[in-house]
């Protein structure tokens, strides 16, 4: 049978009403269910920080657990952010291998790639002469230095919930006289990569925290002298060396700005200024990175 023209448009125009509302449906549907993933930056060095989001579907086979990833053959450590978000903090090795790394994030069965180029950074080499008798421990002193080293390991193997308020903030205005990654040569021997930031300044001068968080050791080490450590929560603390005087206590809850401690020369330093650094998951990471992501 053949419809009349009106008719077979009016059905024309029924199943492309449906096919629309059809459609829009199956997209709401889709974007309700989808997992997203983005990074933050997307381009870092060796010793750098990056963060990694996810918001896992609502689908009750991913909503409310913990998505799984990998990054340079490490589990990463994921941690509820809210309406089905998921942040982690992670730490890119000085050691790892420049090039373009894929994050595959999995959850309730869904995948989605994210990417993170590691561009390779030559870091300066510093010669340092000093008498040898400076250099060389006696077996008191290295005792000590291995037992103090081992503390400060088995503190920044903690991990806690994220306890930081927004981004970090440098912890004094001065200049820093000597970056992250700097090989030091002492003598003609490779002895370590500095681990931190070093920034001039003045003995008696302020130190601030650089965020909120747990002051979990105040102590008199060997190498750093009068050394604070403050947890942030997910593996992330901030250390500060050389102090000559602390402002807070042991387990004292700190407000980000807080002055924690003065400016000094304690322990082994050739002068006074502040040795400051990041461990992230018990990696040694830039703090100028971490000081450049918008939290
Ligand atoms: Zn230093």
């Amino acid at each position: 049978m053949m419809l009349s023209s009106p008719k077979r448009r009016l059905i024309t125009r029924l199943i492309s009403r449906v096919a629309v509302t059809v459609f829009i449906t199956l997209l709401m549907r889709l974007n309700a269910y989808a997992l997203t993933a983005e990074v933050q930056p997307d381009e870092v060095i060796p010793g750098d920080v990056f963060l990694l989001k996810a918001q896992v579907s609502k689908n009750p086979a991913a909503a409310g657990n913990l998505p799984d990833a990998e990054f340079s053959g490490r589990k990463i450590d994921f941690f509820p952010d809210g309406n089905n978000y998921f942040i982690a903090l992670i730490p890119v090795d000085i050691e790892t291998k420049p090039e373009r790394y894929t994050i595959t994030i999995k959850s309730g069965g869904e995948e989605k790639n994210v990417h993170i180029k590691v561009k390779p950074y030559k870091f300066l080499t510093k010669k340092i002469t000093l008498p040898e008798e400076k250099v060389i421990l006696g077996p008191e002193d290295l005792k000590r230095a291995g037992k103090e080293a081992e503390l400060l390991k088995n503190i920044l193997s903690q991990t806690t919930s994220p306890g930081w308020d927004g981004r970090f903030k440098a912890p004094v205005d001065t200049k820093v006289s000597e970056t992250f990654g700097v090989k030091r040569i002492m003598n003609g021997k490779k002895t370590s990569v500095h681990g931190g930031l070093d920034y001039k300044g003045q003995t008696g001068a302020p130190v601030k925290a650089v965020n909120a968080g747990t002051v979990v050791l105040r102590d008199e080490f060997f190498f750093g002298g009068n050394t604070l450590v403050i947890d942030h929560g997910m593996g992330l603390f901030s250390v500060y060396m050389h102090l000559s005087e602390f402002k807070v206590a042991t387990d004292e809850k700190i407000a980000k700005g807080q002055v924690i401690g003065l400016v000094g020369m304690t322990g082994r330093a050739t002068g006074p200024h502040l040795h400051f650094g990041f461990n992230l998951l018990g990696v040694r990471v830039n703090p100028a990175s971490l000081f450049k992501l918008k939290l």
